[in-house]
């Protein structure tokens, strides 16, 4: 693995590119930039896209027990009482009485178990825990708020901006949701809570479903969109932000446990599946964590997480709960709405369970493209060595999937040519037209981008219809018809 300070300039470095390369910018940066809140450029709004159709394709269009939907992001209040958000929703937190900041307490103890990885074991690090603080995890946010201040103690963890020593108050719990209010007069009647998760309304439409289409259990709902939580420790680029997109799933299945369980169990693979295959990251960087009994959210009886390895540590991308049905019997009670499922086959009543894989598509963005960017060295024909920038995009998630460059712009016929296999290709996909510098600096620009593929149009082109279509992984060329192409 690599040391802290390597891995976290090996993220500069990628986020160094994304602001440079039309991916992502800083919100309201001409103000001062409004901290750790981000906007999608030219090419990481295209990115973002091409994940959440890769996933809707995968997830809504190619299964028939799936079903899209789009909500609203605010809801009747009595949505997040009845959801136990109002009550529950929150992490834990805690002061430094010298400074003033807020800092979460899992994630600084996280950090500093980081540091002993680099000269424990992961066994000797869990032996160390049960004899000092007598707990048998590496997972903070489950030991509960006394031994995570006795941690901090007893480890002297330090305010990690200042790198000095800290006093630290107790750790409390903090609400993370984040409210807003509706119509011209403030006041506790017209506040309305900023979703903190897209799922809620997949719950409250579930009779709307029912009355409205075919679906029979087991059947899903879909659908992407964005949420609010007030962080109070955002940051790592996109990795926790306070404005964020979700593209959640929830999918109900009978009101029996085991059936529940063995569907949690698929989810596990059909989720694996996703991301080794659909997304294509590094099947190395992938692990499923399951979540220990303290750690379980307010509504889940089994949790797992898909996490990613990134620079720095395996944090969580995805989460994939059984929350049983919890949410619908909520619903059902606070609204006095029958929330049960009438099985058609036999003719039993019942409130269903259900399973939810809730992607991040933010952090989806941010690990697909640690995942694929990489400085390759390469020789040059002198035998000097340059360092070639390339972001090895999967085809379906590259922003540019084609760069079309004729040869030399002063020349008319050449530039026709081109411009019409742009006009051709761009119906199909998203293309790049560049007649500008020599052509070993065009390649450079789009491998930078990750553009899977650049066309050339030379003097042959305007004879036989040919064009030289480089690789960007291989850095080969072949000519090819552009019939071929076109196909
Ligand atoms: P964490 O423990 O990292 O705060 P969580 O367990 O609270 O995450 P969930 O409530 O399970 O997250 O949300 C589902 C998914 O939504 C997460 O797996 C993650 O991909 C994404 N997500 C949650 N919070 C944020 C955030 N603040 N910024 C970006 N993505 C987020």
């Amino acid at each position: 693995m690599a040391s802290a300070s390597s891995s976290h300039f090996w993220l500069d470095i990628v986020v160094a590119r994304a602001k440079r390369k039309w991916f992502v910018y800083p919100w309201s940066d001409i103000y001062g930039w409004l901290a750790n809140s981000w906007d999608y450029g030219p090419y990481g709004s295209l990115v973002k896209k091409n994940i959440a159709d890769a996933r809707w394709q995968y997830f809504v269009q190619e299964r028939d027990d799936i079903y899209g939907m789009d909500t609203a992001i605010l809801a009747h209040p009595r949505t997040w009482e009845a959801s136990g958000h109002v009550s529950n929703f929150g992490d834990f937190l805690i002061d430094d009485k010298k400074t003033g900041q807020r800092f979460r307490p899992d994630k600084l103890i996280e950090d500093d178990l980081e540091q002993k990885r680099q000269s424990l074991s992961e066994e000797d690090l869990l032996k160390f825990l049960a004899q000092t603080y007598g707990v048998e995890n590496t997972v903070p946010e489950s030991w509960g708020p006394d031994v995570m201040l006795a941690y901090m103690k007893g480890e002297s963890i330090k305010n990690p901006d200042t790198k000095k020593d800290a006093e630290w108050t107790d750790i409390r719990k903090f609400t993370l949701m984040l409210s807003t209010h509706l119509g011209p007069i403030e006041g506790d009647a017209s506040k309305v809570w900023m979703r903190p998760e897209t799922c809620q309304s997949l719950f409250t439409n579930f009779k709307n479903i029912l009355n409205t289409t075919r679906a029979r259990i087991p059947f899903g709902l879909a659908q992407i969109g964005k949420a609010f939580r007030n962080e109070i420790t955002p940051g790592q680029f996109l990795y926790r932000t306070r404005e964020f997109e979700q593209m959640e799933i929830e999918y109900f299945v009978p009101n029996d446990p085991e059936i529940a369980l063995k569907s949690h169990q698929e989810w596990r693979d059909i989720s694996l599946y996703f991301w080794h295959h659909i997304i294509k990251l590094n099947p190395d960087r992938i692990r499923v964590r399951e979540h220990e009994q303290d750690e379980l959210s307010h509504y889940s009886s089994a949790t797992m997480d898909v996490e990613y390895l990134y620079p720095w540590w395996w944090w969580e991308l995805q989460g994939l709960a059984y929350r049983g049905n919890f949410d619908l019997t909520q619903h059902q009670q606070f609204s006095g709405t029958d929330m049960q499922y009438h099985d058609p086959k036999t003719g039993k009543r019942y409130v269903p369970h259900v399973i939810e894989p809730s992607f991040g598509l933010s952090r989806t963005v941010m690990a697909v493209f640690l995942d694929c960017y990489d400085e390759e060295v390469i020789e040059k024909n002198d035998g000097s060595t340059d360092t070639r920038v390339v972001i090895r995009f999967p085809f379906a998630l590259a922003p540019v999937k084609y760069a079309i460059f004729p040869l030399m712009e002063k020349d008319e016929a050449m530039m026709t040519l081109a411009r019409d296999l742009f006009k051709k290709l761009s119906k199909k996909y998203y293309c790049e037209f560049d007649s500008s510098g020599n052509i070993g600096k065009r390649y450079r620009r789009q491998d930078e981008i990750g553009t899977p593929y650049c066309l050339t149009i030379d003097h042959q082109s305007l004879e036989d219809g040919t064009i030289t279509i480089r690789d960007r992984d291989t850095m080969k060329q072949e000519r090819i018809s552009i019939d071929s192409l076109l196909g």
